[in-house]
């Protein structure tokens, strides 16, 4: 019997487990899961929390749920990768678990122990996150109450887990004081590591202006050092200064401590892999999925769906001794959520940056690319339903795995 080892059941983790259980002989492998909890995050739902647009219940399930029969899951803390070894220690019971492939799905997490001063005694008094349920939770709370006040969505560094989202999160504020009456009474900044509003040229320029037109102040090329929570300001290393009554931060997202522990990780703690196969260059049978693979696209749940599609056709190749002969091309599919009832769609690549069009979708679309319209908005509220009963049990979206030129416009 062949034992595949999958560590995390999140987004990539529960989709792997789910594609590669359909199409390996389940009389030759044996599918093992771990993960540290046993409730499953839909992450992208804590953006629409802190406006009460979504509740606790909308964003969570028990993860057992979403696994196939007869895949194994452990709930345990992974302690160590032996990755010369073929093996993994569960810090819950110390035991070895060997394997003959291993699947890294270990995801991306907030930390922000790493920027002095956000952690203090402000945490979740003035200093508030959306990344965590607890987050968003708590922020939901502060802004039932919240007379107005100056605003400050700070992203301390890049990259991070669905790179629109805190975009998002300003334009819904945007629309939510509105619905409040008070929007007169609230400043609403974005201090950004970036030199615009997002990184390639001509999303930077729709959104850009897009944020201008709602009265949001873009404050780029800031690198925050550190926050002093008794004087209400965010210090730049280059000693520019932001204050803020309410901070939300986006804190530095670094993989699990567990790829740290193992030797395996960059900097930040994210597996180096090949960007078309997500096969380690120093180990033949593993594989690393999702957030904690260090490749240079967006940490999406939408890009976690692609690459799975692509790595399970390759995997049953590649376990046969036969070329992994679909290359990954880094396709991300976001719905940027605008507010007042609306969104936007960008569709991208590792080659091409997100452009202007209509963006075909057989029965709903076409969905205006760059562009905003409310179609866009239900589709976003849609995924909700696409992701827990499509996405997560590894069906095929009517969505193509590489990214597809049909419907961009090149020269805008
Ligand atoms: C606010 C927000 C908004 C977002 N919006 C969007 C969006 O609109 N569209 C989109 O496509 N994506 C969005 N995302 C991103 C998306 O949620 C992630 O990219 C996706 O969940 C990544 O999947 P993953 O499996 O790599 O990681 P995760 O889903 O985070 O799963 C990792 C799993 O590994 C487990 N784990 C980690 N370390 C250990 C360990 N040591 N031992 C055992 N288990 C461990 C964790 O418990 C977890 O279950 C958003 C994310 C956030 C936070």
């Amino acid at each position: 019997m062949k034992r595949l080892l999958i560590l995390g059941a999140g987004t990539a983790g529960t989709m792997v487990a789910n594609r590669l259980s359909r199409t390996l002989d389940r009389d030759e492998w044996k599918i093992t899961v771990v993960d540290q909890h046993d409730t499953h995050y839909y992450q992208p739902g804590f953006l629409f929390i802190p406006f009460g647009i979504y509740t606790k219940a909308d964003v969570v399930k028990p993860r057992r749920d979403f696994l196939p029969p007869g895949v194994e899951l452990i709930l345990s803390p992974v302690e160590v990768i032996e990755a010369e070894r073929n093996r993994v220690r569960l810090a819950q019971d110390n035991r070895w678990l060997e394997y003959d492939f291993l699947v890294v799905a270990t995801g991306a997490q907030i930390r922000p122990d790493q920027t002095p001063g956000l952690m203090e005694h402000e945490w979740r008094r003035s200093i508030y996150d959306f990344y965590t349920l607890e987050g968003a939770l708590a922020l939901a709370k502060h802004l039932r109450t919240w007379k107005g006040g100056r605003l400050v969505v700070n992203v301390v560094d890049n990259p991070i887990k669905c790179p629109v989202a805190p975009l998002e999160f300003l334009m819904l504020a945007d629309w939510f004081f509105h619905e409040q009456g008070i929007r007169d009474r609230v400043e609403l900044i974005y201090a950004t590591p970036l030199s615009a509003a997002f990184t390639k040229p001509i999303a930077a320029k729709r959104l850009g202006y897009l944020l201008e037109q709602k009265g949001i102040k873009v404050v780029p090329d800031f690198m925050v050092e550190r926050v002093n929570p008794d004087a209400r300001k965010l210090i730049a290393y280059d000693e520019q200064e932001v204050e803020y009554d309410l901070l939300v931060s986006v804190p530095l997202n670094m993989g699990d401590e567990v790829i740290a522990r193992s030797g395996l990780g960059d900097a930040l703690n994210f597996v180096p892999v090949d960007k078309h196969t997500f096969l380690s260059p120093k180990y033949p049978n593993l594989f690393v999925l999702g957030d904690a693979a260090a490749v240079p696209t967006s940490k999406a749940g939408s890009v976690a769906h692609f690459a799975v599609e692509c790595f399970a056709e390759n995997f049953v190749r590649y376990v046969e001794g036969a070329e992994m002969n679909v290359r990954f091309d880094g396709h991300a599919n976001c719905f940027v959520e605008s507010g007042f009832g609306k969104g936007l769609l960008i569709d991208f690549n590792y080659d091409t940056e997100p452009l202007p069009g209509r963006y075909p979708l057989p029965g709903i679309g076409p969905m205006t690319l760059l562009e905003e319209s409310e179609v866009n908005h239900w589709g976003k509220l849609m995924f909700r339903w696409m992701y827990w009963h499509i996405l997560l049990k590894g069906r095929d979206l009517p969505l193509p795995a590489l990214m597809s030129m049909a419907g961009k416009w090149r020269n805008n």
